[in-house]
């Protein structure tokens, strides 16, 4: 095997931030629990970076993994050689003869992070340059647009030889930027917008609200496969809120005002996730709102629901197109189970007709005209059940395929 070692590149803040040891800390966790399935690796941490040795284990799912750890801005395959001259040239030839042999240019870029190697970058730019294209007659060199670029690092303890960069996810190491709570429909749009703040870096608490027996176990099952999908994403287990809206819904269809029945759904699940928040020490919710898409979703509703909460309101969606979010459901492998047909709470009470507008005062009074709103919404609260979800179910491939993407 030519390459023996990944080598893992994070993104500028992750490196020189204040947060820079918590940072890498946590990258060495996600990395290794991600690729804990192949037992031959072996990790070393270096500044802003982190080095794989495979010891024979095969380059491609390892790659496939590394697509799903936030944090890493790029990768490569590399070939490691002890940091001497010969050893950089001979090695830089079997890269070079790694590549089936036709006609093809190719530049060399050496780059010398170790000040002390007796020969500058341009100095070995030429000696590479010169040794490859000796041994290799079908090569040319094109300092432009080659169609390989061969790149040499040059370290203190190695040196790495390599010619492709892989984008990966980007964004920060999960966890990184602190907690939040994820509101988890079964639909499209909030696993993606879950995706989008892991992403970031958000640690994820899930909740979601189910109106049993009026919705199915079969929803419940969809909200968890999606959870478990998630899950790969953090590269840990997740903690799922299962939360019984069925009193709280049943007297809001009571309260006979069917075009503002969403909005005083979105305003109780916002208390209630506020109360959930605060007792797990997140410090805001995300949802898949995404402007102008449904009733709720129109500024003037986003409004009136917005201000049952106390907490910042994130809505990682609210500027994108249905279409892009629908790109990013599928490849991040969420797409086939929120298509499932299963009814969640919300769709099953649609209203002919609901309030793209609500007017906040008289949103206000029909709530104080619910008897024991207030009573409902503690004993949701109170009769939470959590799950623990397990990482499941995404396919790596297609997570491979979402870098294009970021
Ligand atoms: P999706 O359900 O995929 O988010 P949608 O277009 O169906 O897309 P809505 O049903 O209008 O969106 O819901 C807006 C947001 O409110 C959701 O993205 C989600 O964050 C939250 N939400 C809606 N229903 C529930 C639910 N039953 N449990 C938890 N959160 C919900
Ligand atoms: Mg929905």
């Amino acid at each position: 095997m030519v390459f023996d070692t990944v080598l893992l590149r994070f993104g500028e803040l992750t490196v020189k931030g204040r947060n820079r040891g918590r940072f890498e800390q946590q990258m060495m966790r996600q990395v290794r629990s991600s690729l804990s399935i192949f037992p031959d690796l072996t990790f070393t941490k270096a500044y802003g970076r982190i080095y794989i040795s495979l010891n024979g284990t095969t380059y491609e799912p390892v790659a496939e993994r590394l697509q799903t750890v936030f944090g890493i801005v790029s990768f490569s395959r590399v070939k490691s050689v002890p940091s001497e001259p010969e050893a950089i040239l001979a090695g830089a030839l079997e890269v070079m003869r790694s590549y089936p042999d036709r006609e093809r240019t190719f530049k060399v870029s050496v780059r010398r992070v170790y000040k002390k190697f007796p020969y500058d970058s341009q100095e070995m730019n030429r000696m590479v340059g010169g040794h490859v294209l000796r041994a290799t007659p079908k090569l040319s060199v094109d300092v432009h647009r080659p169609d390989l670029e061969l790149r040499v690092e040059i370290n203190e303890h190695a040196t790495y030889i390599f010619t492709e960069v892989t984008a990966a996810a980007g964004g920060f190491p999960y966890g990184t930027n602190g907690k939040a709570m994820l509101l988890l429909s079964g639909g499209i749009d909030s696993p993606v917008a879950g995706y989008m703040a892991m992403r970031k870096g958000l640690e994820l608490e899930l909740v979601h609200y189910h109106s049993f027996p009026f919705t199915s176990e079969q929803a419940k099952d969809k909200v968890i496969d999606l959870a478990g999908r998630l899950a790969t994403y953090a590269g840990r287990p997740l903690k799922l809120h299962l939360v019984s809206f069925t009193d709280i819904q049943t007297s809001f269809t009571q309260a006979k005002q069917d075009h503002l029945i969403i909005t005083l759904m979105r305003r109780a699940m916002l208390r209630i996730v506020q109360q959930l928040a605060e007792a797990s020490g997140a410090l805001a919710v995300v949802t898949g709102d995404s402007l102008g898409q449904v009733a709720s979703q129109t500024l003037g509703s986003m409004n009136v629901i917005g201000r049952a909460l106390e907490l910042p309101l994130l809505r990682p969606l609210v500027m994108m197109d249905k279409q892009e979010i629908i790109q990013i459901a599928e490849r991040i492998g969420t797409y086939e189970t929120s298509i499932l047909p299963f009814k969640d709470c919300c769709t099953l009470f649609v209203p002919k007709s609901p309030s793209t507008n609500p007017n906040l005062r008289v949103v206000q009074t029909v709530e104080s005209y619910v008897p024991q709103l207030q009573q409902m919404i503690e004993q949701a609260v109170q009769g939470t059940e959590v799950l623990v979800i397990e990482p499941g179910g995404t396919s790596a491939k297609q997570a491979a395929e979402s870098r294009d993407w970021f």
